[in-house]
């Protein structure tokens, strides 16, 4: 069996342009699926994989170790940027995919069965609508307790909140206070029976975010993400230490020695590794293994299309540290039309049950792909009050 093409589609969804890769054989009807998405750096992701491409046409597709050795260490430079990094991982999912489907079984089952019998789904505040989830006004708790009940009505038992505003390195109480006044509103609308997140987007300085750390450990955040900038991590281990709040991060990181370096430090009680930038469920499971030896859980960041969705379930399925999967529904409202997937959700709870088809379960509608082609996503700029630039 050979590998004869590797084709990218990519899906214009408003904020993002999802890269779905398409690795095709030699064998008649047997193709792959996975995903590359990165958003803004789109024809450099789609071009990293053209250049892969080199290495891999006429190889065997179910080598899959061999052949992400082959992407990582092969011309010299290695594939721990975020650009290689996300062409490795959308090629990784895709050569899974097809090795499940030559065995006729989903990928769980080719990584020691499955351990569990439902993932849970945590959702972004409206559903991931851009406007609602990174545009809700920090000044607007009554804005934040809306959406939370309404995560709850739709059946989530979790979702995750932006409620941390931009800041320069250093600012005096305001936006520490808007923080904990949204989290509170968030915390009053849904009680304590629902689990409640919040994103600080790497946007707080160290110090920043030890003071936003500390004004919402009241609330009992299930887990509060990137509270600094993921470079600091002897910062975020220090943030981690001052608060019994679980910190979370990994969402940037390319690779298992960031990992390492993050899990011996004791920088976070929750990693995010993304399986289409780490370097896809090879690097993935490695990474989980790695959380394993340090009793830390897994919440796989999953922002992007529905084959990363759909690679994040099938991790969790046979990872017995992964904790819950992030989810957006809302983003465009034909997300569903683009994919047709193996796996259920329950509307009640958003518990998925397992996916019973070979592989990934997904196809991708290639005519609908076509419909939505290509366009810039929407900047993101972000300065700070006197001008100068911000973290978005
Ligand atoms: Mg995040």
């Amino acid at each position: 069996m050979k590998i004869t093409k590797i084709e990218t589609l990519v899906c214009h969804a408003r904020m993002r342009n999802w890269i779905f890769v398409k690795v095709l054989t030699d064998q008649p009807g047997l193709w792959g699926w996975g995903e590359a998405t990165l958003e803004w750096h789109t024809r450099s992701v789609v071009g990293a994989i053209e250049d892969l491409g080199s290495l891999l046409i006429g190889e065997d597709p179910t080598r899959i170790e061999h052949l992400w050795q082959m992407m990582h260490r092969q011309h010299f430079w290695h594939g721990n940027g975020i650009v290689r990094g996300t062409a490795i991982s959308g090629i990784d999912i895709a050569l899974w995919d097809i090795l499940g489907k030559v065995h006729g079984v989903p990928c769980h089952a080719l990584w020691g069965g499955r351990v569990r019998d439902g993932v849970r789904l945590y959702c972004h505040l409206g559903g991931g609508r851009m406007e609602d989830f990174y545009q809700a006004r920090p000044d607007d708790a009554a804005r934040f307790a809306d959406l939370a009940r309404q995560a709850v009505a739709e059946g989530f038992t979790a979702f995750k909140a932006m409620a941390v505003p931009e800041t320069q390195p250093i600012e005096g109480l305001q936006p520490v206070r808007y923080a904990a006044t949204c989290v509170q509103a968030m915390r009053e609308a849904v009680g304590e029976g629902i689990d409640i997140m919040v994103d600080c987007h790497a946007r707080p300085s160290p110090r920043m975010g030890h003071l936003f750390a500390a004004a919402l450990e009241p609330f009992g955040l299930y887990f509060l993400e990137e509270p600094c900038w993921p470079e600091c991590m002897d910062d975020m281990a220090a943030i981690q230490r001052s608060v019994r709040t679980p910190i979370a991060t990994g969402e940037r990181l390319v690779g298992l020695a960031p990992f390492r370096d993050l899990l011996e430090k004791r920088g976070a009680s929750v990693l995010q590794p993304d399986l289409t930038h780490c370097g896809g469920l090879t690097e993935g499971r490695r990474i989980a293994a790695l959380a394993e030896a340090y009793r830390v859980g897994l919440a796989p960041h999953n922002p992007q299309g529905p084959v990363s969705t759909a690679a994040s379930i099938e991790f969790g399925f046979s990872t017995p540290s992964y904790l819950i999967c992030e989810s957006v529904h809302a983003d465009v409202p034909w997300r569903h039309e683009v994919v047709d997937q193996g796996f259920t959700v329950e509307p009640k709870g958003r518990i998925v049950r397992p996916n019973p088809r070979p592989g990934l379960g997904v196809e991708i509608n290639e005519a609908v792909v076509k419909a939505h082609p290509f366009e810039q996503e929407i900047l993101q700029r972000s300065f700070y009050r006197d001008g100068s630039v911000g973290d978005w």
